[in-house]
């Protein structure tokens, strides 16, 4: 199956970008999770593309480190993953796409519950209707099919509403064609440690857990916390987790920066130098002349811009790294080039290696320094370059791998 997603092919891309992803510490991260989480399942999150990081990459490592279970987005994703080979159950955040039945004629769901069933995935419920056509046509198969309830414990986004949660999963344990396997909740309040809204989440969560085990309901897979419930010990001890960032090395916000210093990074966003100018005094620089010498200075151009994911927020802001050492970026960003001033340097030629995103040396450019001067959160920062380049994985626990 062709996906959409599919980044740059490094094999054929005429281009020096690369982005550099280390399976290693990938599991190294998993191996911190665990001894954060104790006893806790864990559901590791490969929604979009695992963050930029590469969903089948990443979830081949997660699954092979011990993973419990997979977490994508919707059911391309999850199909994706089975045809790799993936055995670990999969949940489907978004759960089943509703169709307007009277005008389509129910194809694509239909699609999507012959998927469910035949790769043996699992769909999160939080609509009615959705579950009792899912449970017939799973009736109409002799199948069964694993459910997770989605409760709207604040988040506003997605699930049941949790002052209805009670009632709703009562009828919803009625359907033969589904089983409730595991109820789920969301933190609204990830980034901000002890925030008093995420415990207020978790008692609502918790209220509607207890009436649903009056009801008899006994599912085996309960989870709210994600990478800020971890960090925070919220919903811990629910017996499953859901990271996502932290599988990644980052916090999920830049008040949890102290706390993740153990967790390791996995992307690096590296390019190389195609040109290199000497320039005089007082010489403007790309787009809008927006940045002018005010000496004579060495200016070195490389083919990496916002259509790579570097953000033009960057523009006039920006640092990168050459021989270990900051340059600034300087000028506009433009689509597929950024101009450097290298004058600090010795001699630079075109060729040599330059790190946008990731360590080189002693120095480090990380997600978060991007984000603050992007306006941004280091998800997205990692989502877009991800997506924008050809990917390469290393893996420098198995094998010493050259990165040249
Ligand atoms: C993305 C996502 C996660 C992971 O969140 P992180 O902050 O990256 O740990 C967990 N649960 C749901 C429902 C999500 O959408």
């Amino acid at each position: 199956m062709d996906s959409l997603r599919t980044s740059p092919n490094p094999e054929t891309s005429g281009t020096p970008n690369q982005v550099i992803i280390d399976l290693s510490t990938i599991r190294h991260n998993l191996n911190e999770i665990r001894r954060l989480a104790g006893n806790a399942r864990i559901m590791a999150v490969v929604k979009s593309d695992a963050y930029g990081h590469g969903m089948v990459q990443a979830a081949k490592t997660l699954e092979a480190a011990g993973a419990d279970h997979l977490a994508v987005f919707e059911t391309g994703e999850a199909i994706e993953l089975r045809d790799a080979g993936c055995k670990l159950p999969i949940l489907i955040l978004m759960g089943m796409q509703p169709e307007a039945t009277e005008y389509s004629g129910n194809k694509r769901e239909l699609e999507q519950f012959e998927a469910v069933v035949a790769k043996k995935l699992t769909p999160v419920m939080y609509n009615q209707e959705m579950a009792r056509r899912l449970s017939d046509y799973a009736l109409s198969r002799g199948a069964m099919v694993p459910v997770h309830i989605k409760v709207d414990t604040g988040m506003t986004r997605l699930g049941i509403p949790w002052e209805q949660a009670p009632s709703i999963i009562k009828r919803l344990s009625l359907l033969k064609g589904i089983c409730i396997e595991g109820m789920l909740s969301h933190f609204a309040v990830a980034d901000i440690p002890e925030h008093p809204f995420a415990s207020q989440q978790l008692e609502r969560f918790c209220n509607v857990l207890q009436a649903a085990r009056q009801s008899g309901l006994n599912p085996r897979f309960i989870h709210m916390a994600n990478s800020g419930g971890i960090l925070a010990g919220l919903g811990v001890n629910l017996g499953m987790v859901r990271p996502g960032i932290l599988l990644y090395g980052s916090p999920p916000g830049p008040a949890w920066c102290p706390a993740t210093t153990s967790f390791r990074p996995a992307m690096t966003f590296r390019s190389k130098i195609i040109q290199v100018q000497t320039v005089p005094k007082g010489t403007a620089v790309s787009y809008g002349c927006t940045y002018r010498t005010s000496n004579q200075a060495v200016i070195a151009t490389i083919p990496a811009g916002y259509d790579n994911g570097y953000s033009r927020m960057l523009s006039n802001s920006g640092e990168v790294l050459i021989r270990g050492r900051r340059v600034p970026v300087i000028g506009r960003i433009c689509m597929t080039l950024t101009m450097l001033d290298v004058t600090s340097l010795d001699n630079v030629s075109a060729g040599e290696e330059v790190i946008l995103l990731g360590r080189q040396g002693e120095e480090y450019i990380s997600a978060e320094e991007i984000a603050s001067k992007a306006n941004t959160i280091n998800y997205e920062v990692y989502c877009k370059i991800g997506k924008s380049n050809p990917k390469v994985y290393v893996d420098m626990e198995l094998a010493d791998l050259s990165l040249s």
